[in-house]
């Protein structure tokens, strides 16, 4: 597996052989085929990984609170959720996303102030567990460039597939 701090830059080296794989998953794959080689390597490959030494998609991505999301973590930081929403939510783009990345939340040993009550968002980040990947596939190539699993998911679904690489 790769390290998380070469993500970034294996990615820019592929990132034309992800999207082609993406265009040819999405001519080629059965839905409910890809569904299960996804579920399959998730569960072969996020068994073993500590993802508290990654913690990339903290760094990368701004997590997002649905509005029932919000009391149980204010209950926990004992704010008023009007509080919480004025110190740390910004609503430009109409849901609940904090202000700043990387995560106000992320504590330095790689752990997560708010664990218990973390929103969705946070706890089913990659997504690569879910249905319907063939129609998510672009989140999928851009979660490639942060996530050194769904990186190496990407690697052997093109091993899986025979998929010709770009040299
Ligand atoms: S989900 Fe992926 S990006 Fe996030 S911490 Fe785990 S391995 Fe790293
Ligand atoms: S809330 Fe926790 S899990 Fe979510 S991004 Fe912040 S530190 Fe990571």
């Amino acid at each position: 597996m790769i390290e998380p701090s070469k993500v970034k830059d294996a990615f820019n080296r592929i990132e034309a052989e992800n999207y082609a794989f993406r265009a040819y998953l999405k001519n080629h794959a059965d839905e409910n085929e890809l569904d299960k080689q996804f579920l399959k390597l998730h569960k072969e490959l996020f068994v073993s990984y500590d993802c508290s030494k990654c913690r990339n998609c903290c760094k990368e991505y701004s997590a997002s609170f649905k509005k029932d999301e919000l009391d149980p973590v204010s209950v926990f930081l004992k704010m008023t959720e009007n509080n919480f929403i004025e110190k740390y939510i910004n609503q430009e783009f109409g849901d609940y996303q904090l202000k700043v990345k990387p995560c106000c939340f992320l504590k330095e040993d790689g752990g997560c102030e708010i664990e218990t009550c973390k929103p969705n968002s946070c706890r089913d980040y990659p997504y690569t567990d879910k249905p319907e990947r063939l129609f998510s596939l672009l989140s999928i190539v851009e979660s490639t460039r942060i996530c050194p699993v769904v990186f190496e998911m990407f690697e052997r679904l093109k091993d899986k597939y025979k998929f010709k690489r770009i040299k």
